[in-house]
């Protein structure tokens, strides 16, 4: 372990995913929890990408998994270190383990072993290596691979910072294989000699990784090393206490932010799976590095409500500063034949957008038809209020705008006053107006629209809707 001046030892964690996929849920939580930890702690977060399976490991993935990482803020101290590129080093640890007598060269086929395996399956025992070339002194050969040589008495007992005290009945661990015929290493021996030579202080993982640790232990100690400390966080589950899957919705981490959310929201939210605070619900970055630490960090399985992520996202919405929204809207009014918004116009909307918007997909939804130069027009709702019938209103309403302008308490009451005349409704006014600006039947209150709009777009607009009204 690595010592701070003082002797302590250093806090260091990791986040070693394997780029065989996007960022998932679990993957990121597993993350945040490293780097909240470290963060906390004064310590360094490590980031190392797990690419030994050169069939399954791509570039896009890589790239994918580093961009999830910028979005969700969580910044690391050393690396991205790539295990590819630390074959000679995984090597030189299978030479020391074999020199030692803690390795073996192992002859069995495949097809030997899978053998085996069925014989055990069907005398139901627990198909596990045989340990046939144990004591055999064999050396390398064309489709040879390296065993560990593990004890076959006693146990290996770990105290899990989450789950306490584990123990493991070595004769239950079968010699795993440490390096392949191809001649890459495996999993086991990877992460191990990684995690002794970053210096690793604490391994936090998904509790899927429970019965690897007394694996991993007994590899440390056979390399001499001291062990790092080992926290297995609870898996998590969707609302219907069933693994989280597909079905629960989104399940990779950068599909959440192009749904629009937030990713202080999805920190928050991530940060609850197996954490809490209190009853606290919404936490500042800031607030989440001071408050977290493994001592409250639960043990029974975590639940991911994608229905709370969402209200969660909505409150961060509305608490976003206007120019921060500003930035993050854009990327979705875009698509939306919105390329380059009118800065104040896009100010001047968003404050009463805000409180309808979930997500900045919805806020973009209601955004588009105050920024477009001519907003689409819904056939239907110009079918129903664009008529001939409609003209005379959209008419008048003009020549007020002409003459009063569009602040919000001169347009009440010419509106009051032209209902009042012509024998109309409100709404007889109002959604002719609304469909002529907006080009939809829902929107803000239309005296709200108006003043935002202002008199020229206004004007624009109405005459539009004129032409359209007396076709
Ligand atoms: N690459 C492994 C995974 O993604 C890392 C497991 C570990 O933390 O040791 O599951």
């Amino acid at each position: 372990m690595a010592q701070t001046d003082d002797h302590t030892p250093k806090v260091r964690t990791r986040f070693p995913p394997s780029p065989t996929g996007a960022l998932h849920l679990g993957g990121a939580r597993t993350a945040l929890f490293n780097w909240l930890f470290s963060r906390h702690h004064h310590g360094d977060f490590v980031l190392r990408l797990e690419d030994t399976d050169r069939q399954r490991s791509k570039e896009e993935h890589v790239r994918g998994i580093l961009q999830a990482m910028e979005w969700l803020g969580l910044d690391y101290d050393e690396g991205p270190f790539f295990q590819s590129q630390r074959f000679e080093r995984y090597c030189q640890a299978v030479e020391q383990l074999l020199q030692s007598g803690r390795a073996y060269w192992c002859h069995c086929s495949p097809e030997i072993l899978e053998q085996k395996r069925e014989q055990a399956m069907a005398a139901k025992a627990k198909p596990m290596y045989d340990g046939a070339c144990r004591e055999q002194g064999l050396g390398p050969a064309p489709g040879a691979v390296v065993r560990y040589k593990g004890p076959r008495s006693g146990n290996t007992v770990y105290n899990d910072l989450v789950k306490g005290p584990i123990s493991f009945d070595n004769a239950e661990l079968d010699d795993l294989v440490i390096l392949r015929s191809d001649g890459s290493p495996t999993y086991h021996l990877a992460v191990v000699v990684d995690d002794i030579d970053m210096n690793i202080s604490h391994v936090i993982r998904g509790d899927d990784h429970v019965n690897n640790t007394p694996r991993q232990i007994l590899l440390y100690q056979a390399l001499d090393a001291p062990l790092p400390l080992f926290a297995h966080v609870p898996m998590i589950l969707g609302p219907d206490k069933t693994k989280l899957s597909k079905r629960h919705g989104a399940t990779a981490v950068m599909d959440y932010r192009d749904l629009g959310y937030l990713p202080e929201a999805m920190l928050n939210a991530l940060a609850r799976l197996g954490w809490s605070h209190g009853d606290q619900e919404m936490f500042s970055r800031q607030e989440l590095i001071d408050y977290f630490d493994l001592d409250a960090v639960g043990r029974s399985a975590a639940v991911f409500d994608q229905d709370k992520l969402l209200r969660m996202n909505q409150r961060y919405i509305q608490a976003a500063e206007a120019s921060r929204l500003a930035e993050l809207v854009r990327p979705f009014l875009a698509p939306r034949g919105v390329e380059r918004p009118d800065p104040e116009l896009l100010s001047a909307c968003l404050p009463e957008l805000t409180p309808r918007a979930k997500t900045l997909l919805e806020l973009s939804e209601w955004a588009e038809p105050f920024l477009k130069e001519e907003p689409a027009m819904d056939p239907a709702a110009a079918q129903k209020f664009l008529g001939p019938a409609q003209a005379p209103v959209l008419e008048r309403v003009l020549a007020l705008v002409q003459e009063l302008g569009s602040a919000p308490q001169a347009m009440e009451e010419a509106f009051q006053g032209l209902t009042q005349e012509l024998g109309l409704k409100m709404k007889d006014v109002a959604q002719p107006v609304r469909v002529a600006l907006m080009g939809r039947t829902f929107s803000p209150g239309i005296f709200e629209v108006m003043a935002i709009l202002g008199p020229e777009r206004i004007k624009a607009r109405l005459k539009r809707a004129l032409d359209l009204a007396r076709e």
